[in-house]
């Protein structure tokens, strides 16, 4: 098997301990092969400060007075020093002779005698257990070592399976975790407190939004329903009583109805499209000329409709089909409710473009302003109706221009009527 998968197959226990285990133990065995050249230096520097003074004295039990070749003058016993030791200490230099368990150390000085002759200081001393010592402390110190790597190892094991306790707490919860309820958050301040926060606050949306879906399904069919019960009725008694005069009038009556679920199916099906989520990209449209088309786009009518838009182009930061939907809806709401004026402003400023839409007609009641955006919102009822919508057109319009970071309101107009502000971002 590849060692790779093999590794990422492990727990994350088992891997967090053989990387600490691994890591400690490494670090110990460099520093146990470290160890005897490191208490050899704490010896060596130990004798050689006594055997440093002696030299410079010139007087002490461990002082040798030689001629240059390394004989005695001082009438002991020959020092044990080879000829090549000998020109070592002459020229300064320390000597370290290694001989079994210990080591004998030397340091030494050319001097001149009373009678001018030349002759060599030296100082030595055995360093007792040298070697021995060297080698006991090493095998010491791997049994620590490996005792050491194996406490590391049961703790780590330990910590890491105490630390990952909540996280088991939480996938046993999460498994069954019934419809609006929460995962447990564990009380540490913790890195999994703060990831069971999070998925706590994404179940919140998911629930959300299941409900905003759940409610908006409903509406949906509760609205499809009547223009549907309607058609099927008219049809089944055509059906019952065939007479072409009669079958005519159901027939425009069906166009009708029907004209009215297509219109009502474009408007769900944009706005699940908006659900979803994805937004096209913004390009520069001319608000102007788009208010310009939708009143010509008007169908016949006795208004008096009064435009003032700049000369100039001004952009707002969207796409071209989002603006129509939005100066139609309101342009079509207005002529709706309008008694003889309407009045459609386009005002550029700096970082926004405003669009203004006034008429002279009954208003909105200041009560119904917070709603009137809502899906499947109406002031009066007259649902099923064919004069009225679905109550999904100023829906539509609110959602399109906040997705691009405008807003939406609804005010008394000056003319008497209701006045529909829209503020998109300008294109820069
Ligand atoms: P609908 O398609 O049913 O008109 P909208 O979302 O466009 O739905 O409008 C919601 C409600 O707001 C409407 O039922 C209507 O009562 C009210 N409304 C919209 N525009 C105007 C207006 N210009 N004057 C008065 N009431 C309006």
């Amino acid at each position: 098997m590849n060692p790779r998968r093999w590794w990422f197959r492990r727990t994350l226990r088992f891997r967090i301990t053989v990387v600490a285990t691994g890591v400690a133990w490494l670090c110990l065995m460099a520093l146990t092969s470290l160890a005897p050249s490191l208490i050899a230096r704490v010896q060596i520097s130990a004798v050689d400060s006594e055997l440093t003074k002696a030299v410079a004295l010139g007087s002490g039990p461990s002082v040798r007075v030689l001629d240059t070749a390394g004989a005695p003058l001082d009438g002991l016993p020959a020092p044990d020093l080879t000829p090549a030791e000998v020109r070592t200490l002459k020229s300064g230099r320390p000597v370290l002779r290694e001989d079994g368990v210990s080591a004998m150390r030397w340091l030494g000085r050319v001097d001149t005698a009373p009678d001018g002759t030349p002759r060599l200081i030296a100082a030595g001393d055995t360093l007792v257990g040298y070697n021995g010592a060297n080698d006991l402390g090493t095998r010491w110190l791997a049994v620590a070592t490996a005792l050491v790597a194996l406490l590391v190892g049961i703790a780590t094991w330990l910590s890491v399976r105490s630390s990952l306790r909540p996280v088991e707490r939480m996938r046993v919860a999460a498994a069954q975790l019934p419809r609006g309820q929460r995962l447990p958050v564990p009380e540490s301040q913790d890195e999994l407190q703060a990831l069971a926060e999070a998925l706590n606050g994404l179940l919140a949306r998911r629930d959300e939004a299941t409900e905003r879906l759940r409610r908006f399904t409903g509406d949906a069919a509760h609205e499809l329903r009547s223009p549907v019960t309607s058609v099927r009725a008219q049809a089944e008694v055509a059906v019952a009583h065939p007479d072409p005069d009669f079958s005519l009038e159901v027939l425009e009556s069906v166009v009708e109805e029907s004209e009215r679920l297509s219109e009502l199916v474009d408007a769900l099906l944009i706005l699940a499209r908006a659900d979803s989520g994805e937004l096209p990209r913004a390009e520069p449209v001319d608000l102007a000329l788009q208010v310009h088309s939708a009143v010509d786009r008007m169908p016949p009518h006795d208004l008096l409709v009064q435009v003032a838009a700049p000369m100039s182009a001004c952009m707002v930061s969207a796409t071209r089909t989002e603006v129509e939907l939005v100066v139609d809806n309101l342009v079509r709401n207005a002529s709706r409710y309008a008694t003889s004026l309407i009045r459609i402003s386009v005002l550029p400023a700096v970082r926004e473009i405003r669009l203004v839409v006034d008429d002279d007609g009954h208003g909105i009641p200041p009560e119904h302003w917070a709603r009137v955006f809502d899906r499947f919102y109406r002031v009066e009822e007259h649902r099923g109706r064919a004069s009225g919508g679905f109550g999904l057109g100023l829906a539509l319009v609110a959602h399109l221009v906040r997705q691009r970071r405008g807003s939406v309101r609804v005010l008394d107009s000056p003319q008497g009527g209701a006045r529909f502000e829209i503020r998109w971002p300008a294109y820069r």
